[in-house]
Parts: structure tokens; C-alpha cells; sequence
């Protein structure tokens, strides 16, 4: 409580109040509570507050007050007007209660009911989007095909695949952000996790950024999907960059951390346990206060016109369906570092070699990849090579029945576009096939959702589909697991060697 002349000078403040204010009554006593402002609430609330209580009337109303030491509280207020009396001036008499743990709760709440709404809702806009991209994709790729189109209409066709992919790779976070899928996690090197996507990482870099990676020192397993912490780092990489203007520096280090229990409430997030962070620094221009305060918000952004806010938010999620969380430190002008805890695996001496030996979802199988945009099968065929596979590529169904039917051949794998010219679409170029032999395993790619393709017709056996546009390493990992699963059957069927130059045939 607290008690104020006419003019709002302190006169007394009790024990209770010196307490929660940090201040003594020796320290206040004949200055204006303008002191505790916080600075957080506009000037019109006080001149409220004020000509309610010089009109003799009661004013209650939550204010956001600063202690001694700077911290921001919400407290609930009661001033009551105490009309002069024989022998006294008049008073103000100022009751409060502290309700920033009401208010943080209220927040916390208030944000998670946000993300689950604008969850639904890019779900069911991204999903019809994605529909409508495809098919734009799919007509460019028809265009491009008309020899007869004059050169600057041809300009335009590329220009307009250009954006159709760009707001295909919108569309697609979306998605990852609405629909969070069952993720695998699995323990993971971190050391060589870090090898593996430090060259890609560099790549989002220019040169008058210097980039570094530091893996962990010793052997550190965590428990993690590989594909989304490649999707935080490139989204903390991006940003990263896009805060350095000229020279700078971006870092990204990892080591092994342990949180002891009493020490976790640094972290709204955090448990006690061992952890994996990872670190990512950069020299860039910092946040103040009030963008820290919101920038894992859903489409918050301060790059007008070139951002569109997903990137932490769908970070924060990616990250907490590990299990793990997302903690920033940040100071205008200075920098930022972003660290990523997550749980260590218990099962380290178990996975070591195996892991540590080839990269995830390599292999040396025979696979087909058919798909008619040049561009995206050049692509998924160099990612494929350089998983160890021996790789075949078709841009239609005709041609892939022709290399899939060619009896020295055993095809294990096939990767295949759904939407293409010539007649066949993904799932009944997988059909045919099955009819030739049934070994093969099939990953349909597609901007169609599952569900859809599922209810055009029976989806074949072992045959998973991918959302497009697709990542080349997550799909190797897709097809490594379908192989291992039917590994047992292929045993059984004894196959017969493959010779190497037959496939060069091929390419
Ligand atoms: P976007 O990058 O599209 O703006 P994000 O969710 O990735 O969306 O980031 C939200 C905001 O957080 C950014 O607009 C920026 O203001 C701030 N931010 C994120 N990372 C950094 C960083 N490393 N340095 C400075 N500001 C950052
Ligand atoms: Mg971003």
C-alpha cells in the first residue's frame, strides 16, 4: 500500500510495498510515483488515472511498474481518493497486487491458442495452394517444351517457374508449420552431422561473410531427426545473414552441456538433463528488446517486403517436437547467439560405429528416377550418386517401363514424379511396374497430399509418397528406410550381381 498527498507526492509506503518495489520508504518518500513507470503503457492511461481520482472517484486498472532493479511487474491497482477531513489535507491511498505470473500464464496461453489457430488455417490454405503450384509447375514445364514460343516469352515462362518454385518453398513451411509430421528422432553423431551440413550451410553464406563450424569435441550422440535440425540451422543460418550488412562473422559450434535440477528455470523450456547445444553466433545487427520479445511469433518479421516470419516460429516447433528448446541472447549492434539444446542419447557406445560409418540414407542399390523437369531429376540424380547409388534417369513412364523391364537390370528403388506428361501419372507408373516385378520399392513425389492420392485408388505396397517440392538428403533417408524394409524379401530373391557398365548405358 501506499499513500500520496493531493498532489501525488508519497508520503508512506508499507512493508509489503517496500518489498515487492525494492525500494525503502526512506527512498521514495516526498517523490512521484512516476518513478516506477515502466515506460510500457501509454501516457493517456495516467491522465486517466489521474482526472478519475481528482474527481473524487476510484480508479482500478493494471499498470506495468519497474522495481529497483528494473524489472518490469504487472500489478493490479486500487487508488482510492480519501477526502480532506477536519484537521487533514486530502490523500490518495494506493492498494496493489502483483499479477505478473497471472499475466505471463495469460500470455503463454494466449500464444499457444495463436499457433493453434493459424495452424489450421496455412494448413488448409497451403494444402489447396499446393495443388494450384503444382499444376502451374506442371503447364510451365509443358511451355518450356513449345519450341515455337519467341525468346522473350520464354523469359517470362522461366520467370514465372522462378516464383511458382519460390512460393512453392513458402507453401511448403507453411505445411512443415501446420502439420507437424511424426518425426523420427534417432541418436545422431553430432560431429558428423556438423561435417555433413557445414558445406551446405556455407553455401546460404556470401564471401564477405566468414563461416565456421566447429563440430563438438569428443563423441557426442543426441536423440534428433537429422532432416529438421538441418531445417533450423539453414533457417538460423539465413537469418544470420540477412542481420550482417558487409563484413561479418557467422559461427556455429556444438558441445555437450548438462542442466542440473534447480537450474532450469533460466529457460521457460528446459529440464534437467545432459544436452547437445548448438551454438550459432553472428556478428549482425542485434535485437532490442521488444524484437526479442516476439520473434518466434508466427509472421512476425522486421524485413518488410522480403521476410515472412515462419522461419523461428517453425524452428521453436521443429525443436520442441525433440524435445529440445530454442534460448537467445542478443544485443543491439553487438550480435546474436541462438542456442539449440537437445537431449543427449543415452545409447552412445551402442550406435557409434554404425552411424559414424556411412552417411545417412546412402547406399549402393540400382535406382530409377523418373521425373520430366530436367532440372529437378539432374538434381535428385547427383544427390543420388553421391549417396553411393548407381542411378537411372527417365523423364516419362514410357521410358522408365523400358529400363525397369530390361531383365539384366534389377532396379531396387524408383523415385517418381506423380503429375507427368505422356499419360502415366506416379501411381500407375508403379502399378505397371509391380507387374514386372514387385522388389522395387517407390517413392511417389508429389504436391498432392497423401491423403488425396490415397482416396484416387489403392496406394501399392511399399510405396511411400513425399510432399514437393523435395529435399534431395531427406529423401535418401526415405528411401534407405523402405530399402531396409524390405531388405528380408530381396534377400530371399537372390538376386544376381549388376555390372557397373550397364548402367553408365543408362545414364
Ligand atoms: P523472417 O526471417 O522471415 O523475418 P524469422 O521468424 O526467421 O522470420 O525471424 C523473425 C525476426 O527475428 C526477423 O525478422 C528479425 O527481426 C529477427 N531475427 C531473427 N534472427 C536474427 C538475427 N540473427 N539477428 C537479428 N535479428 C534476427
Ligand atoms: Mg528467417
Amino acid at each position: 500500500a501506499m499513500i500520496t498527498d493531493s498532489s501525488g507526492n508519497i508520503e508512506y509506503v508499507n512493508r509489503s510495498f517496500e518489498r515487492s518495489s525494492g525500494y525503502s520508504l526512506d527512498e521514495v518518500r516526498g517523490k512521484n510515483p512516476r518513478i516506477f513507470r515502466s515506460g510500457q503503457q501509454p501516457p493517456q492511461l495516467y491522465a486517466d488515472l489521474w482526472q478519475t481520482i481528482s474527481r473524487g472517484e476510484t480508479w482500478r486498472g493494471i499498470l506495468c511498474n519497474r522495481t529497483k532493479a528494473g524489472e518490469s511487474r504487472w500489478e493490479c491497482i486500487t487508488i482510492h481518493p480519501i477526502p480532506a477531513r477536519e484537521g487533514t489535507t486530502a490523500r490518495f491511498l494506493a492498494i496493489k497486487e502483483d499479477v505478473s505470473a497471472q499475466r505471463q500464464v495469460e500470455d503463454e496461453l494466449r500464444q499457444a491458442q495463436k499457433f493453434e489457430a493459424l495452424g489450421v488455417l496455412a494448413g488448409g490454405v497451403a494444402h489447396d495452394y499446393n495443388n494450384i503450384l503444382t499444376a502451374i509447375l506442371a503447364h510451365v514445364a509443358l511451355l518450356k517444351r513449345n519450341a515455337t514460343l519467341p525468346p522473350e516469352a520464354k523469359d517470362s515462362v522461366l520467370a514465372v517457374e522462378e516464383l511458382s518454385r519460390r512460393a512453392a518453398a513458402l507453401t511448403r513451411q507453411l505445411v512443415d508449420f501446420s502439420r507437424p509430421q511424426a518425426s523420427l528422432v534417432e541418436p545422431i553423431d553430432a560431429a558428423a552431422l556438423v561435417a555433413q551440413l557445414a558445406h551446405l550451410l556455407r553455401r546460404l553464406v556470401p564471401d564477405n561473410i566468414s563461416f565456421v563450424a566447429h563440430p563438438p569435441r569428443g563423441t557426442l550422440f543426441m536423440l534428433a531427426n537429422a532432416g529438421m535440425i538441418e531445417q533450423v540451422l539453414t533457417n538460423l543460418i539465413i537469418n544470420a545473414r540477412d542481420a550482417i550488412n558487409g563484413a561479418g562473422r557467422i559461427s556455429v559450434e556444438v558441445s555437450g552441456t548438462e542442466i542440473a535440477p534447480g537450474e532450469y528455470h533460466r529457460h521457460p523450456d528446459a529440464y534437467p538433463g545432459r544436452f547437445i547445444c548448438f551454438r550459432i553466433t553472428d556478428t549482425g545487427i542485434g535485437m532490442d528488446r521488444s524484437t526479442q520479445a516476439r520473434l518466434f511469433e508466427p509472421f512476425f518479421t522486421t524485413k518488410l517486403g522480403t521476410g515472412n516470419g515462419l522461419g523461428l516460429a517453425t524452428s521453436l516447433m521443429l525443436i520442441r517436437q525433440q524435445h529440445g528448446w530454442i534460448d537467445v541472447t542478443s544485443e543491439p549492434g553487438r550480435g546474436t547467439t541462438f542456442r539449440v539444446y537437445l537431449p543427449e542419447a543415452e545409447t552412445r557406445t551402442k550406435s557409434a560405429p554404425r552411424l559414424a560409418a556411412a552417411a545417412p540414407g546412402g547406399g549402393t542399390e540400382l535406382i530409377l528416377i523418373v521425373e520430366d523437369d530436367r532440372d529437378v531429376r539432374t538434381v535428385i540424380g547427383v544427390g543420388f550418386r553421391q549417396l553411393g547409388y548407381t542411378v537411372f534417369e527417365a523423364s516419362n513412364g514410357r521410358e522408365a517401363l523400358d529400363i525397369y523391364r530390361n531383365p539384366e537390370l534389377r532396379i531396387a528403388g524408383i523415385v517418381t514424379d506423380h503429375l507427368m506428361p505422356g499419360g502415366i501419372n506416379g501411381v500407375e507408373l508403379v502399378r505397371l511396374m509391380r507387374q514386372v516385378h514387385s522388389q522395387a520399392v517407390a517413392i511417389i513425389c508429389s504436391g498432392y497430399d497423401r491423403d488425396r492420392l490415397g482416396h484416387s485408388g489403392h496406394i501399392p505396397a511399399n510405396t511411400t509418397f513425399v510432399p514437393k517440392p523435395v529435399d534431395v538428403l531427406a529423401l535418401g533417408g526415405v528411401l534407405r528406410r523402405l530399402l531396409n524394409a524390405v531388405a528380408a524379401d530381396r534377400a530371399r530373391a537372390d538376386l544376381k550381381p549388376v555390372r557397373s557398365d550397364l548402367a553408365a548405358r543408362f545414364r
